[in-house]
């Protein structure tokens, strides 16, 4: 029976999306063929667990056993509803997690919390699912992995990068990716944002932070963000340009979220606060409040990242700068579910959308990462600011889809070079600094006067060499350095202090 029709047969009331069955049919050619690991990318909102509950189904008619791992209670309780809906018997699922009463030890399908499976005894698999697989690689995923030598292992993300950048090679064979943002977008599936960032002077400074474990430090990246004028200034943009709607806040740590949240409340805003330690009942009733609309705002620490599905929350504040693209795809993919034909709003206090592209962009995935290549897995459209409005829009726009200001700049043309996009002015200016300094060196060699070089240059060229580019880019040197240099250049301290004055527009500092 082809997989096209068994889905219609199985799926009850549940019925595949044809992208759906596109990839259910690559991942099972694939499994014919012999390969074992696979990972499934698909967009939030394309449905992997969809995908999951087909291929489980297939594969418990056949008499096979199947365990789905996943790191979360919500997770697990997702997954277990899914199974169940679309059709496979309550008794054949089982859920293996704390003291969970649906425990069943017989049942064909497992489905599995890492921490606790970690302690128990392993059932037997022939499938082994982890959800959320861009976490493959931890040493509890690995222990449990290594139980299974003889499984099919599918993982299922939408953002197939370890929180360091480097690739999941070492966890699977291949990757299928399933369907991309733009097509999901084209079809309904999935909507794209507006992303609207703030001027530079209200981004934190983070020129101190130090990065580990290809992330910022999070106690120095936590002093740098958790600033009552960068806290104050997230109020003032989400009064301005998404008040009313139901948010998620992003915050660097536990603090910085309590303090979003009370600064919300200060201006009149029904806030709450969630973080690790929130008990579940708890945390349920706070996110009923937000679906409710009795709260507004829900800031949050590394809980409500990945999947936590509520489509009517329609707005994210990211205040949490960082270097991990995965860690920035899942939290602006928590609002992009269609949701009353209302608009998803992404307000980018932490520079995030112009580093990694918008998060709808189309991106080519690898399983190396972007480590081994030597480039960037992700080739994002680059970005540009409105300057009117602060939207962060595609590089080529004329005018600004949020505000419709106009661009003041004629749009540079760029162009592709080892797979970054530079301007092709820029490239242009590269090649006249590398024909200056060949001209100088000739110059060197053969005793010429520098003014051979400027006329040489002209001569080739029709205008005047290029500018130094090394002297703009240089970081600003400390007031007192300066007075030291301009000091030892001159030969009289009133000329120096002079020039001092005239270069900095003050007096010198003391000496
Ligand atoms: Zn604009």
């Amino acid at each position: 029976m082809s997989v096209s029709s068994t889905a219609e047969a199985r799926a009850g009331f549940v019925r595949l999306r044809p992208y759906q069955i596109q990839a259910l049919e690559r991942v099972q050619a694939r499994i014919a063929e012999g390969v074992r690991r696979i990972v499934i990318v698909l967009a939030t909102g394309g449905g992997k667990t969809t995908i999951a509950v087909q291929i489980i189904l297939e594969a418990i008619s056949r008499g096979q056993c199947v365990l789905f791992l996943a790191h979360r209670r919500e997770l697990i309780s997702q997954t277990y509803r899914r199974l169940v809906q679309m059709g496979v018997p309550e008794g054949e699922v089982g859920v293996l997690m704390g003291s969970d009463p649906r425990r069943r030890p017989g049942a064909k399908v497992q489905v599995a919390s890492v921490d606790t499976l970690r302690n128990r005894a392993k059932p037997r698999a022939d499938i082994v699912f982890v959800d959320e697989c861009h976490r493959a690689l931890a040493r509890s995923y690995q222990e449990i992995s290594a139980h299974y030598p003889d499984a099919v292992h599918l993982g299922l993300t939408a953002t197939p990068y370890r929180a360091d950048g480097r690739g999941l090679g070492d966890a699977y064979q291949e990757l299928v990716v399933v369907a991309s943002p733009s097509e999901l977008i084209a079809e309904g599936f999935l909507v794209a944002p507006s992303v609207f960032t703030v001027p530079r002077e209200h981004l934190p400074d983070l020129s101190s932070v130090h990065i580990r474990a290809g992330d910022y430090e999070s106690k120095q990246l936590e002093d740098a963000v958790n600033r009552k004028a960068l806290i104050g200034n997230i109020i003032e943009h989400w009064v301005q340009l998404a008040n009313g709607k139901r948010t998620v806040a992003f915050a660097v740590s536990v603090e910085h979220s309590k303090h979003i949240a009370e600064r919300f409340r200060e201006a009149g805003v029904a806030a709450e606060h969630l973080d690790g330690t929130t008990p579940g009942d708890e945390r349920d009733a706070i996110l009923g409040r937000l679906e409710a609309g009795t709260t507004l705002v829900v800031a949050n620490c590394n809980v409500l990242c990945e999947g936590w599905d509520q489509p009517s929350v329609k707005c994210a504040i990211l205040a949490r700068p960082t270097k991990s693209t995965g860690l920035y795809l899942q939290q602006a993919g928590r609002i992009l579910r269609p949701w009353n034909d209302q608009r998803a709003i992404i307000l980018d206090h932490a520079g995030c959308a112009v580093e990694h592209g918008l998060p709808q962009d189309d991106r080519d995935f690898s399983l190396d990462g972007r480590k081994k290549s030597g480039r960037r897995a992700v080739a994002e459209a680059p970005t540009k600011v409105c300057p009117s409005c602060c939207a962060v829009v595609p590089v080529a726009c004329r005018t600004c889809p949020e505000c419709s200001a106009e661009f003041p700049a004629p749009e540079r043309v760029p162009e592709e070079r080892s797979g970054v996009l530079v301007s092709a002015e820029e490239v242009r200016e590269q090649h006249l600094r590398d024909e200056w300094e060949k001209l100088n060196r000739i110059a060197i060699e053969r005793g010429y006067k520098p003014g051979w070089v400027f006329h040489r240059f002209k001569e080739k060229f029709g205008r005047l060499p290029p500018k130094r580019t090394t002297v703009t880019s240089a970081p600003a040197e400390p007031r007192s350095a300066a007075f030291a240099r301009i000091q030892a250049q001159e030969s009289s301290a009133a000329w120096a202090a002079l020039r001092f004055r005239v270069q900095f527009g003050e007096p010198p500092p003391p000496t």
